[in-house]
């Protein structure tokens, strides 16, 4: 058998950066300096590590980020009424709402209220509607990274197999909708799905999105699959606290020919693509501009 090709999320993250410092640069010259605004809502410490480090990310690239850090107890409308003045502000081309959003506001609505034209995260049901379409729409971060981890590992993904693990919104059902859309077939499993371990056996790609650790061992690998692993569960062992996949990486590496560790996997291609998606909006608020 070949040997297991790990896949370094930190390295391809770097490079998908490389490319986004250099398109930016290029925008800058053609006269637009591209804007992030990210806000968060309360003081959920992981959301807090979360903006952080997708702030400092877009400073390294050359764009601007605008932070709005709101109290837990800040009222829909006056959430609302924020959104609405980064959309009409020509300064910000992306807008990002860290979730989750404390229990008392209604988080469709407000994702609803971003303009499609700057949703970086791409949860907007225009732009979900357009993804499932198969148009060039602004597409979310995690499953984006995803697609560019496995056309970097397999190359041309028409005609595989793909399982995907999950259904949310965030993951699963966009990750399934641009597995269709690069020519795959595509099988979606969740947790009322029977012979889940059978199904995924049949594999020549599975992505896990699921939010239980280490749920994926060899016995759902087929030798040869290539395996994304989404997950990020904190659990505790050997006397301390650590992050680990959905899939139990030493398991399935007896089976996997290359998979994503965690971390270092996906994670830092979620960021990596939402400065992409930063571009991307910026390109769609200035269809005139085709230099940009
Ligand atoms: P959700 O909880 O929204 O969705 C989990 C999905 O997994 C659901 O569709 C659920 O099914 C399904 N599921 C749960 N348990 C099982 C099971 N035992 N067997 C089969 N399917 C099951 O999670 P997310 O999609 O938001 O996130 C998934 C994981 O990815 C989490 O660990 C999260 O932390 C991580 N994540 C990582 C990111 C990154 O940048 N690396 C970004 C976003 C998420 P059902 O629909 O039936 O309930």
């Amino acid at each position: 058998q070949a040997p297991i090709k790990l896949i370094d999320g930190k390295a391809a993250a770097a490079r998908v950066l490389a490319e986004v410092s250099a398109e930016v640069r290029q925008m800058k010259a053609a006269g637009l300096a591209p804007g992030l605004a990210v806000v968060l809502v309360g003081q959920d410490p992981a959301s807090q590590v979360y903006v952080r480090n997708k702030v400092l990310r877009a400073e390294e690239c050359g764009i601007r980020s605008l932070e709005h850090k709101l109290p837990a107890d800040t009222a829909e409308a006056e959430l609302l009424q924020l959104i609405h003045t980064l959309n009409g502000d020509d300064s910000v081309n992306g807008i990002l709402v860290q979730l989750p959003l404390p229990g008392h506001i209604d988080e469709s609505r407000v994702l609803q209220a971003v303009s499609p034209l700057k949703d970086v995260d791409g949860f907007h049901a225009e732009n979900v509607g357009g993804l499932s379409q198969g148009r060039e729409v602004l597409t979310p971060c995690t499953p984006a990274g995803c697609l560019r981890l496995l056309e970097d590992t397999c190359g041309d993904l028409a005609g595989k197999h793909a399982v995907v693990i999950g259904r949310s919104n965030i993951v699963g059902k966009p990750m399934a909708a641009l597995l269709l859309k690069a020519h795959c077939t595509v099988t979606v499993v969740h947790s009322k799905s029977a012979n889940l371990k059978d199904l995924c056996r049949q594999a020549d790609i599975v992505v896990a999105a699921v939010g239980r650790p280490r749920l994926v061992d060899a016995e759902w690998i087929k030798p040869g699959a290539v395996v994304i692993d989404v997950g990020i569960n904190r659990i505790e062992e050997d006397g301390r606290s650590k992050l680990v996949g959905d899939v139990d990486f030493d398991s399935a590496l007896a089976h996997a020919a290359a998979i994503t560790p965690v971390p270092g996997g996906v994670g830092p291609m979620t960021i990596a693509f939402l400065m992409k998606n930063t571009l991307a909006a910026a390109r769609l608020q200035h269809p005139a501009q085709p230099n940009l």
